[in-house]
């Protein structure tokens, strides 16, 4: 029998786009990731409305979390404009009627990012939902899953603790550059996803609670607020971050708000010059004009 009632989008979805039976499951699932810091909780990911890898696992935790009176902020590589981080937002601006979005990382109550964690330090009122490709730090050494989780369960990480030694031995420094394998609270590795080395220390005793979801591998797991977390490393070999330094070993600047203590980005521009500038669009612009720069670029979304 054909339907006659006629579609309205405002009542064709409910709240936050997945149903409550789905949200339920993944705060519960939040919640063990909680509990058990580090520990990659498997659950019911959901297909969504666009291509896995486009950051489908976080959207649902962001959609299981954020109520009408959150303010949600989506970043992809720092930056508010990626097409990425755009077509998040204005998805769930329209599945969650009454949430407001926002580009400055300190009026957002839920940060859902793609492989950056922000410049400016985040406290304990908000969430850092981050995207996760591949949730297990194991996978470089052991490609069956049942194995990998016995080895995660008894904090049997030898193997990893070889490619690391490997890599010294080689290339006399551990070469990881993103997704840098991370212990915490003194158990679990995991995967940060792939922020750069340099946002790894900002999950340390991080005030925010901070999230990953993978939704194609279908895992949850979490750094909780206040939690210690360590980046694996040798007693006589420090964790190093990426410096920015010139050839003289002066530390290079945005060329656009002169910060010397945030990410950068390298650019060449049409001369064949390379140009610096930070990775984290709010950061920039906040110094740069002013955080009332920032509001106008929502401004300009939203239209
Ligand atoms: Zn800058």
């Amino acid at each position: 029998m054909r339907n006659d009632t006629p579609y309205t989008p405002s009542t064709a979805y409910p709240f936050g786009f997945l149903d409550a039976y789905a949200k339920r499951e993944i705060r519960r699932s939040i919640l063990k990731a909680v509990a058990l810091p580090g520990y990659q909780v498997p659950y019911a990911s959901r297909e969504m409305p666009m291509g896995r890898g486009f950051g489908t696992g976080a959207l649902q935790l962001t959609l299981s979390v954020v109520g009408p009176d959150d303010t949600l902020k989506v970043i992809d590589q720092g930056s508010d404009d990626s097409v990425n981080a755009v077509n998040l937002r204005r998805f769930i601006r329209k599945t969650c009627p009454g949430i407001q979005t926002t580009t400055l990382t300190e009026a957002a109550t839920v940060l859902q990012s793609r492989h950056r964690i922000p410049e400016k330090p985040l406290t304990e009122e908000q969430i850092c939902i981050l995207q996760v490709p591949y949730p297990d730090p194991l996978v470089y050494v052991e490609p069956t899953e049942e194995k990998r989780r016995t080895m995660h369960g008894e904090a049997d990480y030898a193997r990893l603790w070889v490619k690391l030694y490997e890599d010294m031995r080689e290339f006399d420094e551990i070469t990881i550059s993103h997704r840098y394998p991370t212990r915490i609270n003194g158990h679990y590795v995991l995967d940060p996803s792939p922020i750069p080395r340099y946002d790894v220390p900002k999950l340390n005793r991080s005030r925010a609670l901070i999230l990953f979801g993978a939704g194609r591998e279908k895992k949850i797991y979490a750094v909780p607020p206040f939690t210690k977390a360590e980046p694996l490393t040798f007693e006589d070999v420090p964790f190093r971050t990426e410096t920015f330094v010139d050839a003289d070993g002066n530390r290079l600047a945005c060329r656009r708000c002169g910060a010397t203590d945030s990410f950068l980005d390298e650019f060449t521009t049409d001369t064949g010059e390379k140009v610096f500038q930070c990775s984290d669009s709010d950061y920039c612009l906040s110094r740069s004009q002013g955080p009332a720069s920032a509001i106008y670029t929502e401004a300009r979304h939203d239209a």
